[in-house]
């Protein structure tokens, strides 16, 4: 089964993603994390790309296409998670046909419905407990920043709901529940169909 969960920053897309592949042996594909990867070890794209991840813009749909491609022809698992993938309708469509050109299909849009304010209260929280944990705080958890990317997905990943609905794929879930809550709801979701 491959899934796609939409939401905006801090809707919980890496929490519950991590969750389904600890319980179904899924792969989480997060383009925000092969982009990180990219910066720490200091390829010439990492590079690229750090001053427009730092400001919360987009980066291209060319580079995000060509990690996914690149990193969907190794993997193998009980299914693809795309977290945080796709953000634009460019994307969405390059994903549709990768999958088709590899013989399978998208099987489920998760929408975990949020508000702003939990989101600007959750990322800022998140800032807080890494610097607390002396762990590495992300550069674009900061106020300015979380507002572009808002902004962002607004603008340019919310037309994804649109899009998803109408090729019957999407389900709506309620990201403001805890934890285990929103996960029983995925479970329920992706046992329906
Ligand atoms: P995330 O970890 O998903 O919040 O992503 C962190 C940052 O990486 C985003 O704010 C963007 O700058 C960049 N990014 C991650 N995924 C994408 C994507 N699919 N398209 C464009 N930019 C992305």
């Amino acid at each position: 089964m491959n899934i796609i969960l939409l939401g905006p920053p801090g809707a919980g897309k890496g929490t519950q993603a991590a969750r389904l592949v600890s319980e179904r042996g899924m792969v989480q594909l997060s383009t925000g994390d092969m982009l990180r990867e990219a910066r720490a070890s200091g390829t010439e794209m990492g590079q690229k790309v750090a001053a427009i991840m730092d400001s919360g813009g987009l980066v291209t749909d060319e580079i995000v296409i060509g990690l996914i491609e690149e990193k969907l022809q190794l993997a193998e698992g009980n299914g693809f998670i795309f977290d945080g993938f796709p953000r634009t309708l460019g994307q969405a469509d390059a994903l549709g046909a990768l999958l088709e050109k590899m013989g399978q299909s998208l099987d489920c849009v998760v929408e975990l419905a949020v508000n702003d304010e939990v989101l600007v209260d959750r990322i800022v929280n998140r800032a807080k407990e890494a610097a607390a944990a002396g762990e590495p705080v992300r550069a674009d958890d900061n106020a300015e920043s979380l507002k572009k990317r808002l902004i962002e997905y607004y603008k340019k990943t919310s037309p994804l709901i649109g899009y998803y609905h109408a090729h019957k794929a999407l389900r709506s879930v309620d990201g403001l529940a805890e934890i285990d809550v929103v996960a029983g709801e995925i479970k329920k979701t992706l046992d329906s169909i």
